[in-house]
């Protein structure tokens, strides 16, 4: 394990306090620790796996983000709200490029055309289709094998990258996504430079992370789901994204709410806190009767109020970050 020492966000020595102690709900069930920055309030898991040690914490069936089965009711969920979000996705893209054809008569497979797209982090790819289908000449990274290999087995077009997951320099992008990644990534600085590299001029990244001052994440405390220790390295706030980004030259143009995400995370935080207090540990256990679904579908649909009425962020927002 390795400790952080130097807050990543402010650089000081020696600010992190203890904040929270959060289970492993998916893999391992061992129990983590956060810790907050005294200073500039960013927090950390903190001691966190070494990177050659991390992968273990990944290696579950349940880790869904990485496989395309539809199989139970969190699944299931889970592919509904993908395809659902790909389209509002691409909207939010189109907003922020400039001279992109907005006009409805222009045919829809023509929207993205002659934009260049890199979905950083891509999963099985299934954003990267998506991307091409609305016209751009997308291609997808990401830092675990097996799902790059089904990603190309799917026809996804990949990128190389460094060892250390940053890009090569040259500016050949004008889109850059991370959708939930950024916060799984060790040496974040140096990605978000290397991406701002690899943007052409005017080019936007976008980028969504959890709330950790969402309603959800303060309903739920240390059962929230979207802590997801220790996969999740950091645990934003908007004001750490948009500090985070500014000192990589990146101003925030936009923010956009999902609100798919506090349904899901709610359902996964309902089913953390019936296997607790069951006295279970063992993760995996998918327990989602009537009574949990009826209390996350509560709990999602007021974080979304909340996240509507600005009195809170959403459960997981996505920030527009442009190269000036
Ligand atoms: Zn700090």
């Amino acid at each position: 394990m390795e400790y952080v020492e130097h807050c990543v966000l402010c650089g000081k020595y020696r600010t992190q306090h203890p904040y929270m102690k959060v289970r492993d709900a998916l893999v391992t069930g061992e129990v983590f620790d956060l810790t907050r920055c005294g200073r500039c309030k960013f927090v950390l898991t903190n001691p966190r796996p070494e990177a050659q040690d991390s992968l273990k914490y990944y290696k579950s069936d349940d880790y869904i983000s990485h496989t395309d089965r539809k199989k139970n009711l969190k699944e299931k969920a889970y592919g509904l709200v993908k395809k659902r979000m790909q389209v509002r996705k691409i909207q939010w893209i189109s907003k922020h490029l400039e001279n992109f054809p907005h006009k409805e008569k222009e045919a829809r497979n023509e929207m993205g055309k002659g934009f260049s797209l890199l979905d950083y982090g891509c999963g099985t790819g299934d954003f990267v289709i998506a991307a091409e289908k609305a016209g751009f000449k997308a291609r997808g990274y990401d830092p675990d094998s097996l799902a790059m290999q089904r990603a190309q087995n799917k026809g996804v077009k990949t990128l190389k990258v460094r060892k250390d997951g940053c890009l090569y320099r040259s500016p050949e992008f004008d889109v850059i996504t991370l959708w939930h990644v950024l916060e799984h990534i060790p040496n974040i600085r140096e990605v978000i430079a290397s991406c701002r590299k690899a943007l052409k001029p005017n080019g936007i990244m976008i980028v969504a992370v959890p709330m950790a001052n969402s309603y959800d994440a303060l309903h739920y405390k240390e059962k929230w789901a979207a802590w997801d220790v220790p996969r999740h390295l950091y645990h934003f706030v908007p004001g750490t994204v948009k500090n985070l980004f500014s000192q990589e030259k990146l101003e925030c143009v936009a923010t956009y709410t999902m609100p798919f995400d506090a349904l899901y995370i709610s359902l996964l935080s309902e089913q953390n806190r019936k296997t607790e207090r069951k006295g279970e540990h063992k993760p995996g256990k998918n327990t989602a009767g009537a009574s949990v679904i009826f209390r996350a579908v509560r709990s999602g649909i007021k974080s979304n109020l909340k996240a509507r009425k600005e009195k809170y962020p959403a459960s997981s927002q996505a920030f527009v970050f442009k190269k000036q």
